[in-house]
């Protein structure tokens, strides 16, 4: 049973009078264990696709399985619920509470689901991503890569099955890039499913296929060849 199946999904925004559409009739399917790169020019609907993927908006019409749940009939408060269970999320610009500890940052989305307060888990994530002895400085302490490190953690916090990243690198240096793909590989090799949006075409030979977007359609589905695979974090 594939993670994530899209079939015939459409995306239309109204602004006034004018319908915008966003996406135009997409489908694919991911399986458990993929490591996809989504790319595509500006405009080409990647952010819609990920916001729907992402249980974050509602399709316009088409058809979206999670996991087995047909997630485009979902209320927002299921969305939500689903959104919080199945998906973690790693974003361009980290999105850490600034005032919070790496360690508080971390547990933050197990406020809202059962493991609430499971310091045990959030250490465990915060160790599996090399920041074990930060678990006490907050994001300012912290260099970019690391903060990035600190949301990889968060994400993994309650053991979604996939991961999303939005940029996960657009706003680190390449040495710190590398890292965190490093990182996103690692998971990948222990079995998660990784998809993320990039502009970089570095990035997303660190990944095992592309998913090539234009004017709101997949243009291309492809294999990487030749895999890069990212040199270790460096030691904290
Ligand atoms: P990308 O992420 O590839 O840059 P987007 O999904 O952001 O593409 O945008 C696809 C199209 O949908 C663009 O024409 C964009 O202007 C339009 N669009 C995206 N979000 C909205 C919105 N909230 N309201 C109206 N139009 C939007």
């Amino acid at each position: 049973m594939p993670l994530i199946e899209v079939k015939d999904l459409k995306k239309t925004y109204r602004i006034g009078d004018v319908d915008v559409p966003a996406l135009r009739g997409v489908s694919f399917s991911v399986e458990p264990g993929e490591f996809v790169a989504i790319m595509g020019p500006s405009g080409s609907g990647k952010s819609t696709l990920m916001n729907i993927i992402g249980c974050l908006d509602r399709p316009t019409s088409g058809k979206y399985m999670l996991d087995g749940h047909d997630a485009s009939k979902l209320s927002d408060a299921q969305r939500a619920g689903v959104r919080n269970r199945k998906i973690g999320f790693v974003f361009q610009s980290f999105n850490l509470l600034p005032k919070m500890t790496a360690l508080k940052n971390t547990m933050l989305p197990m406020m809202y689901s059962g493991e609430r307060g499971n310091k045990k888990l959030a250490l465990q994530a915060l160790e599996s991503v090399g920041l074990g002895k930060r678990t006490h400085h907050t994001p300012m302490q912290l260099s970019g890569g690391e903060q990035q490190r600190v949301a990889i953690a968060r994400a993994l916090v309650n053991d979604p099955p996939v991961m999303f990243g939005d940029e996960p690198t657009g706003n680190l240096d390449t040495t710190t890039g590398e890292e965190i793909m490093a990182i996103f590989q690692s998971l990948n090799n222990a079995g998660k499913t990784v998809i993320i949006v990039t502009h970089e075409p570095d990035i997303a030979q660190h990944c095992k296929r592309i998913l090539r977007f234009r004017d709101g359609l997949l243009e291309s589905d492809e294999a990487v060849k030749d895999q890069l695979v990212a040199t270790p974090k460096r030691a904290t």
